[in-house]
Order: C-alpha cells, then sequence, then structure tokens
C-alpha cells in the first residue's frame, strides 16, 4: 500500500492578508529622519507583555506594527483589541489578520477588566477587529467590556475606538448606553480615497455615527482621527475637519499613514513635521477641543495624558 502525504497542503501557512497576496508590490519611499521610534527591549515593555500574554489578550499595538509600541507598553499602556485577532474587512492599510472569526470569547470582557488593573491603568483604551459577522457587529460585546471594567477598575476613565457598525440597527445605541468617556471612531482617509483605502465603509455613515453618540449622550467626548500620507491634498483634510466639527466632534488625531507590507497601499508621501503643525493649528481655529498631529500620533498614543487635556479643555470653555 502507498500512502500519500499532501506535504503541500500541509506545510502551507494560511497568509495573514489573502486577499492581497496576489497584488503587484506597492513601493513607498524611504522613511525621513523625523520617523524615529524607540527599541522595544525595556523592563516595562517586557512586564506590559507578561499581562497581556498571561491573560490571553490581542492588542491593536502588535496586531497592527504600531511604531509607537516600545515607548507605550514601558509606560504600560496597551490598547486592547477585544473579539479576535481576525477582521472581516479588508482595509488596504491595516495589517490586522483578515478572515472569518471564531466565536466571542465570553470571558474576555473580564480579562480586560484584569488586565486594565494589573497594569494599574488610570484611562484604557479597548479596541476591536471588525465584527461583520455577528448580528450586532459586536455591540453587546463592547458594552460588557466596559461594565467589566468599571466593575473591577471603579476610577479608570475607558475610551473604545469602535468598528462603523455599518448595517448593524441598534448596535451604537447599545455602546453608547454603557457610557464609555471616550467614543472614538476613526475616518481614517478623506472620502475621495475611501475605495482604495477603506472600501468596505462609507465616509458620511461614519461622520454620522459619530455625530450620533453626541445626540445619544452628549456627555460622552468624541473622538476621531486621519492618517496623511494616502494621497488625500491639504483642501480635503481641512474638509474633514470641518465635517467633523458638523458632527460636533471634539478631539482629532492626525498621523503619518506608514505601510506594513509591500501589499498595501504605498506611502505617497511624507508629510513634514511643520505641515502637522499647520494642521494643527487650523484644527484648533475650527473647534476642537483637543488636536494631536504628528508623524507618530496614533488614536490611542498618550491617550490618558490627552484624556486629562480634553476635560480641562471642556471645563474651560464652559466657563
Ligand atoms: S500608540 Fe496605541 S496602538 Fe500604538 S503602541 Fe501606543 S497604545 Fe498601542
Amino acid at each position: 500500500m502507498v500512502v500519500l502525504v499532501d506535504t503541500v497542503s500541509v506545510n502551507q501557512v494560511r497568509p495573514r492578508h489573502p486577499e492581497k497576496v496576489n497584488r503587484p508590490d506597492a513601493l513607498s519611499p524611504p522613511k525621513p529622519d523625523w520617523i524615529r521610534v524607540r527599541a522595544p527591549n525595556t523592563r516595562g515593555y517586557a512586564d506590559t507583555r507578561k499581562i497581556v500574554k498571561e491573560n490571553g489578550l490581542v492588542t491593536v499595538c502588535e496586531e497592527a506594527g504600531c511604531p509607537n509600541i516600545g515607548e507605550c507598553w514601558d509606560k504600560k499602556h496597551a490598547t486592547f483589541m477585544i473579539m479576535g485577532d481576525t477582521c472581516t474587512r479588508a482595509c488596504a492599510f491595516c495589517n490586522v489578520k483578515t478572515g472569518m472569526p471564531g466565536a466571542l470569547e465570553a470571558a474576555e470582557p473580564e480579562h480586560v477588566a484584569e488586565a486594565t488593573f494589573k497594569l494599574g491603568l488610570t484611562h484604557v483604551v479597548v479596541t476591536s477587529v471588525d465584527r461583520d459577522d455577528l448580528a450586532d457587529g459586536g455591540a453587546e460585546h463592547f458594552a460588557r467590556t466596559i461594565r467589566a471594567i468599571r466593575e473591577r477598575c471603579p476610577t479608570t476613565t475607558i475610551e473604545i475606538l469602535t468598528p462603523d457598525f455599518l448595517r448593524k440597527e441598534g448596535a451604537l445605541e447599545v455602546v453608547v448606553a454603557a457610557k464609555p468617556d471616550v467614543f472614538n471612531h476613526n475616518l481614517e482617509t478623506v472620502p475621495a480615497r475611501y475605495l482604495s483605502v477603506r472600501p468596505g465603509a462609507r465616509y458620511f455613515h461614519s461622520i454620522r455615527l459619530l455625530q450620533r453618540v453626541k445626540e445619544i449622550d452628549p456627555t460622552i467626548f468624541t473622538k476621531s482621527g486621519i492618517m496623511v500620507g494616502l494621497g488625500e491634498e491639504r483642501h480635503e483634510v481641512l474638509q474633514v475637519m470641518d465635517d467633523l466639527r458638523s458632527a460636533e466632534v471634539d478631539f482629532l488625531t492626525i498621523g503619518q499613514y506608514l505601510q506594513p507590507t509591500r501589499k498595501h497601499h504605498a506611502v505617497m508621501r511624507y508629510v513634514t513635521p511643520d505641515e502637522f503643525a499647520g494642521y494643527e493649528k487650523v484644527a484648533y481655529t475650527k473647534g476642537f477641543l483637543m488636536v494631536s498631529a504628528s508623524p507618530l500620533t496614533r488614536s490611542s498614543h498618550h491617550a490618558g495624558e490627552d484624556f486629562a487635556k480634553l476635560q480641562a479643555a471642556r471645563t474651560a470653555r464652559a466657563r
């Protein structure tokens, strides 16, 4: 008898982004001097990693290949990514694995709460993959996670960075009812770039989502961000600012897009630190309470410090 072993399929590792493997390589220009990051090799980094792994958690810091991981984890600032490590969308900029995710882990909210406690976080950021496969897009899981953190760490403020819950009627309301302190939903880019950068999303749906959070609960801070260097024009960025202000968004972040692999969208341009400073200045004149614009700005970078500034800015404006 002859036994045939199919070594090809046995040894085949599923690619992280199956939808991108046949794309031609997209070449980006070399990184300029101002994109410099700290190597992830400190004691604080190792401690954070241990707590994350012990609680079986996924972080966007690792999955997205964030350039700030050395700095943030050294200070024990990790951003938890709930509902698995596999996303149902396939955005051209994102390094998170794509495909069909597994079932939700029922105990994950408590694990996130426990890790928040062990890391001693006074402000925690929780994000998720897109879960278009779930009837509520994962809204109830988000709400459960917020409640679990409140119970375990009553003084910790909670920031969530959510998907767009596109075509998930009533999902947003479930999340808002759990009362996060900050509701963040990123626009990612200007509307003209959506088709090539964020094809599964709709720009005005995202704007409306942010507006709706304020309509339901005006006490919740709202936040959104975009990446630049994806081929957008300056006037388009200014228009995004106006759109966000008409939705009463409080906090804007703008950072440089960095290409995770050659199969992802190319970096079209490195925006200079002076241009970022210019964006920040204009955004403040348009009425945002807080603006963070720099090459390495990311939604959750310095989120704790920024939350304190956000509160102070709201108080000052109310006077
Ligand atoms: S900026 Fe955010 S995603 Fe990046 S390492 Fe820091 S906490 Fe993680």
